[in-house]
């Protein structure tokens, strides 16, 4: 059975081209016993820690915050990504996803524990010198110190780089800042930032900021959510930082601040496949007390479709998620270095950075889509405070605007893909071109597989191709102007998403059926319901790309090798999704934990 470590190492984007093995991905269901550990652990930390005190993290109890961080210090939640020379405990980033996915369960705590793990020690661990490390490290992973991440300011937050925060050099080689940066989380009781810069007028830079050096915070911002989690501006004024606290390099900074971005993007979604899982325990179980009309509402096919769809999404992010952290797993372990050295990890995020960002975007989507159905099902106690599911939906909104939003995110995805294929770095313009020769052709024979999920993979065949066809026409109709087209690029983004969400699902479920899983069937209920759904979502944005890019004869042309290629019949999703809901119900938690 492979581990995280020992899956096919396919290159970031690669799997727009070729299939990939069911044997080959990391699935939640391959999790060894020190995942299994990490994850007990922090699930009874946030159960028996966190959970407990929520209204007073919202009353804005920060030494209660600290305490909670320091205590997820001594369980070693705060090191998984920091080798033990350090004092981290030096996990794979499989065992950093589940620490994520636990953490959710607690949105605003998850928050400080976010800013503070991975904004903070991740960006020191990747970046920081020796002496950095050894001044900063020890004292940030026993929370001791509180770290939080300051990139954004009033004028400059998805344009980061625009910042205007400045760091003036000084004859002795330190720097004076001056400036505000807005948003930031644990604001109003961090003691070491991570600031962004300009140093020289045009440098951007990143720095290590400590508070006693003058920094002062803003007010508490009144947000809709995560009311337990410290959101204020930073204000510095002339505040001296020494030569030896640039992180990296001057004029650097964007490389800090967007690999680290790469990395807080996969783990926000853990977060939101972690949330979506404590959301579905809370409707299963009140769907089963729940009664209307002499029933339990369970019993409606109308919420069992509700219950059936939140598994279905959930259960492809949570795919694509351990998919992911097995290849960045696989990638690291594959590039020599020595344990003290993240520039491997370093590496790994930027070559998942693509999948990094699919899981952002889908991630928080998903868990909004779980959410609003979960105070749906609820009915007015959904609407209500004595019940939890009005808070999660309030303090998951931020998640499709923070960390890159949502709009940037999906830019990024068809944006890095193209740029790797100009560079020659993913034969995705051959793959096109192919592609374009084989429908001039005659239609090759229908393939006679008939293995599990048979229909899915050849439905996800078809994804791809539709994936390639629009790629290919984007790319020649706009060339390099294509970055201005931006409603082509989501309807891109929207269709790679899908493509990987439904073959990670589908791999994931071929291989619960050959590993036996008592589950297996659920599994490929699962798989066969978000492969139907994606197959129609994918066509409709292939047809209106297309629309938008040709029309008369050419559009013709491209609609009738659409046809061509989406040939995917539907499922009784019905039926599959009762199926889920009420396996879930009788469980009373989402299926496949
Ligand atoms: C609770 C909370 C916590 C936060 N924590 C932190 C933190 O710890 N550290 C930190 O540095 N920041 C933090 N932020 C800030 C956050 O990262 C920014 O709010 C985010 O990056 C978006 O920037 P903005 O708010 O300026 O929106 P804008 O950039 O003004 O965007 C407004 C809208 O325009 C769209 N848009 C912008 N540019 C483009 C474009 N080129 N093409 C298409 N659409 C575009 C956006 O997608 C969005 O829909 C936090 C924010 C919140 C609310």
């Amino acid at each position: 059975m492979p581990t995280s470590t020992e899956t096919t190492i396919l290159r970031g984007g690669e799997w727009l081209l070729q299939p990939t093995e069911a044997g080959a991905v990391f699935t939640p269901e391959r999790l060894t016993d020190e995942h299994r550990m990490i994850a007990q652990t922090a699930q009874a930390f946030v159960d028996a820690e966190v959970l407990p005190k929520l209204d007073q993290l919202e009353q804005k109890d920060w030494a209660l915050a600290r305490e909670l961080v320091k205590r997820g210090g001594e369980l070693g939640l705060l090191g998984v990504d920091v080798p033990e020379a350090y004092g981290g405990v030096g996990l794979d980033k499989v065992a950093s996803l589940v620490v994520s996915e636990k953490m959710a369960r607690s949105a605003s705590f998850g928050a400080t524990f976010g800013a503070h793990a991975n904004l903070t020690i991740v960006p020191l661990m990747l970046f920081g010198s020796e002496a950095q490390k050894q001044k900063y490290l020890p004292k940030l992973l026993s929370g001791e110190l509180i770290g939080a991440y300051g990139l954004s300011e009033t004028g400059s937050g998805s344009d980061a780089l625009g910042a205007r925060t400045k760091a003036t050099r000084q004859a002795d080689g330190s720097f004076v800042l001056d400036g505000e940066k807005m948003w930031i989380t644990n604001g109003g009781f961090a003691d070491l930032f991570v600031i962004f810069a300009k140093v020289d007028g045009d440098q951007f830079t990143a720095l290590l900021v400590e508070r006693s050096w003058g920094v002062k915070s803003g007010k508490e911002e009144h947000k809709m959510g995560l009311h337990g989690s410290s959101t204020t501006a930073l204000i510095f004024q002339d505040v001296k930082v020494p030569a030896e606290n640039v992180l990296s390099e001057v004029g650097k900074g964007h490389k800090v601040a967007f690999n680290v971005l790469n990395f807080a993007r996969f783990k926000l979604g853990a977060m939101c496949s972690g949330g979506a899982h404590g959301a579905i325990a809370e409707s299963a179980k009140y769907a089963a007390t729940r009664r209307q009309f002499g029933q339990p509402i369970a019993s409606f096919g109308a919420i069992k479709h509700k219950i059936g769809e939140m598994v279905v999404r959930t259960y492809a992010i949570e795919s694509l998620l351990y998919r992911t952290a097995g290849l960045v797993d696989a990638r690291i372990e594959a590039t020599p270095h020595e344990a003290t050295d993240g520039s491997a990890a370093l590496a790994a995020f930027e070559e998942y950075n693509v999948e990094a960002s699919i899981a952002k975007v889908a991630g928080s989507e998903v868990l909004d889509y779980v959410l609003d159905e979960n105070i749906q099902i609820h009915g007015g106690n959904g609407y209500v405070r004595d019940y939890p599911a009005e808070r999660h939906y309030r303090d998951a909104r931020v998640n499709r605007i923070f960390e890159g939003t949502n709009e940037i995110n999906r830019l990024l995805i068809p944006g890095m893909l193209i740029r790797r294929a100009v560079k020659g770095e993913l034969p995705l313009i051959p793959a096109a071109k192919a592609l374009q020769d084989e429908l001039l052709g005659p239609p090759s024979m229908a393939s006679t597989d008939d293995g599990v999920l048979s229909d899915e993979r050849r439905a996800i065949e078809a994804f791809r191709k539709t994936t390639l066809l629009v790629f290919g026409l984007a790319m020649q109709t706009y060339g390099q102007k294509l970055t201005d087209e931006q409603e082509v690029l989501m309807h891109l983004a929207d269709i790679t998403i899908d493509l990987f969400s439904a073959e990670s699902a589908t791999l994931r479920a071929i291989a619960a059926s050959e590993q036996k899983s008592p589950r297996a069937a659920l599994h490929q209920d699962a798989a066969r319901v978000f492969v139907n759904d994606a197959a129609m979502r994918i066509e409709a944005s292939a047809r209106q790309a297309l629309g938008a890019m040709v029309d008369g004869d050419t559009l013709r042309t491209m609609l009738a090798a659409l046809r061509r290629v989406m040939k995917v019949t539907p499922i009784n999703t019905v039926a599959a999704r009762r199926r889920l809901a009420d396996a879930t119900v009788e469980r009373g938690g989402y299926v496949f934990a």
